[in-house]
């Protein structure tokens, strides 16, 4: 083992040759250290997709590295003993004894604060460089935040759209509008969506079996499945699926972007988030794609500014929210809630046809849209007063684009309201009549969407009018859910009891609903 110059650390969700920490690289001097390490898919009961998509995006990327010359030591599960990031950094840094060390922001405030506490045991220095693949660094939005009593996307998004001029006429927004909020609620007919173009799917090379088989044999017990895995893990594959997502589907994006229907897991959505968090796309050429499209009329402005406001919008503003509130967040629990989280939403062996369609195809894939994520299993943990904890574990483990500076702040802050309304006006609570009317789960269901206690009661539906039950005097000094709040002022006495009587029943057993 030779000394090097720079040790070059890069983390599973900094796949981008791009990447600062590549700055100034040079492959005659440095080594570039990746490391699989079992922590990272067991801190949080890691689901084979998710596992799977990671691992296997970061061998190609070694390899990309390595047609580049550089020094790769690559670290792969089950030919090594390290059991986390700063194990095989140690050793690492041992084996080199490098000048510096050198690495972009991780994702994780968990894994910084780590990489921090390392530092402290070391005499190498270490070298951490902000992450440019973000449109707004963490110093700018913290002093964005300054300005502001209350976390608004719009402002943040206006901010955005002007300083890096998109969809702009000089200072005011294309077409006078800077939203289409109101045009991209839309539900599918009763004959469901039809003629959906296909996601990009990838059928699995050498590497990507190799990864299968690694995690059959080090993660067999972990939930979810392989089978249908095809998701792209090259920049390459990556840049195709962002092509057809402009060219085929983005036109009809923003109408249905919040529409569900059973066994259609992918409808007229991007499918990029993972292929962006893992830093194959970049933010700017994801929203010059679908301008582009824009442009040259293959997509609506209605869709193209949703799509915009989703990317150099919420991305960014989550991102900055989390690392502005992080370690709060994570403690964060606002309604106090302290029970488990229901059994199978590890499986999707429920009754529930929302629940079992939309945990079904996160198992399967690794991927859920937006709305099933916020108001199918979002709401649904909410409600039936799941800890906090609980639920950001799952999340964090389950889906493919999970990286928690991306899932807590939306879990957490939009679908639990676990930070009390941090950027949201009001904790988001529906009962099964919204799922009936945003999808076709409800036909063939066992439960009744507008019923509220009995046999056939909708548990979205009970637990819905309880949450308005309990908190009824918060709601109410709400004026973004007083009107809601005022339908349980109504009920009756005994109604109320009967509801309070069936809820207590629904939660005590929730694992077999
Ligand atoms: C409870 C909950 C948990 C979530 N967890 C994650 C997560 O772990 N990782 C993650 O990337 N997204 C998460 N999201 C946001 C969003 O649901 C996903 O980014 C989106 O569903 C990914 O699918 P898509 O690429 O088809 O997105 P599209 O619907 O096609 O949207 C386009 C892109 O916009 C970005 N985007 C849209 N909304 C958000 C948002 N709220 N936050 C951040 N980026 C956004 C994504 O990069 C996405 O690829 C979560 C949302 C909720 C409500
Ligand atoms: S009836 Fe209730 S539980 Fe069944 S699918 Fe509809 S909302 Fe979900």
């Amino acid at each position: 083992m030779k000394n090097c110059r720079h040790l070059i650390f890069i983390l599973g969700d900094q796949l981008d040759i791009d990447s600062a920490a590549l700055a100034d690289a040079d492959a005659k001097q440095d080594i570039v250290l990746m490391a699989e390490v079992p922590h990272e898919s067991t801190h949080v009961w890691s689901a084979k997709p998710r596992t799977a998509f990671f691992l296997s995006a970061m061998r190609h990327f070694a390899a990309v590295l390595e047609k580049k010359k550089f020094q790769v030591e690559y670290r792969t599960t089950g030919t090594h003993q390290f059991a986390t990031l700063i194990d095989a950094l140690a050793d690492a840094v041992v084996q080199h004894k490098p000048q510096k060390i050198v690495l972009v922001t991780p994702g994780d405030y968990r894994v910084e604060q780590s990489l921090l506490a390392f530092a402290k045991t070391i005499k190498t220095p270490l070298v951490i460089r902000d992450d440019t693949h973000f449109m707004c660094s963490r110093e700018d939005f913290a002093e964005w935040a300054k300005g502001y009593k209350q976390m608004r996307l719009e402002y943040f998004y206006r901010l955005m759209r002007r300083r890096y001029k998109v969809m702009m006429d000089g200072d005011e927004p294309l077409q006078g509008r800077w939203n289409f909020d109101s045009e991209n609620r839309g539900a599918f007919p009763k004959t469901g969506p039809q003629n959906v173009p296909p996601t990009h799917a990838v059928k699995p090379d050498a590497i990507t079996k190799a990864v299968f088989k690694d995690i059959e044999k080090n993660f067999a017990d972990h939930p979810g499945t392989l089978t249908d895995f095809a998701w792209p893990v090259t920049r390459v594959d990556a840049l195709v699926a962002l092509q057809k997502f402009c060219d085929e589907r983005l036109a009809t994006f923003g109408e249905f972007q919040d529409a569900m229907w059973t066994n259609a897991p992918f409808l007229y959505h991007a499918h990029i988030s993972a292929a962006l968090n893992l830093k194959l796309l970049n933010p700017r050429e994801v929203i010059a794609a679908a301008i582009a499209a824009f442009e040259d009329g293959r997509a609506p402005i209605e869709a193209t500014e949703g799509f915009v406001r989703q990317v150099l919008g919420w991305r960014e503003f989550i991102r900055g929210l989390y690392w502005l509130d992080m370690p709060g967040t994570r403690e964060a629990n606002y309604f106090q809630h302290t029970r488990k989280l229901p059994a199978w939403y590890w499986t999707g062996d429920t009754h529930m046809q929302c629940m079992k369609d939309s945990i079904g195809q996160t198992l399967q894939y690794g991927y859920a849209h937006h709305i099933q994520r916020l108001m199918i299993t979002g709401i649904f943990g909410l409600m039936a007063e799941v800890s906090p904890k609980e639920i950001e574990d799952w999340y964090l483990a389950v889906y493919i684009d999970a990286v928690e500076w991306a899932e807590l702040p939306n879990v957490a802050g939009m679908a639990i309201y676990a930070n009390g309304g941090r950027f949201t006006t009001k904790p988001y609570i529906a009962s099964g009549q919204y799922i009936k009317r945003m999808s076709n789960y409800c036909t063939g269901c066992r439960y009744k969407p507008d019923v509220k206690t009995g046999a056939t009661a909708c548990p979205v539906t009970t637990l819905y009018w309880n949450f308005l039950d309990k908190h009824e005097a918060t709601l109410l000094r709400n004026p973004r859910t007083a009107l809601m709040a005022r339908n349980i002022t109504k009920m009756s006495a005994d109604d109320r009891q009967a509801l309070r009587d069936h809820a207590a029943i629904t939660l005590k057993n929730i694992d077999t609903l």
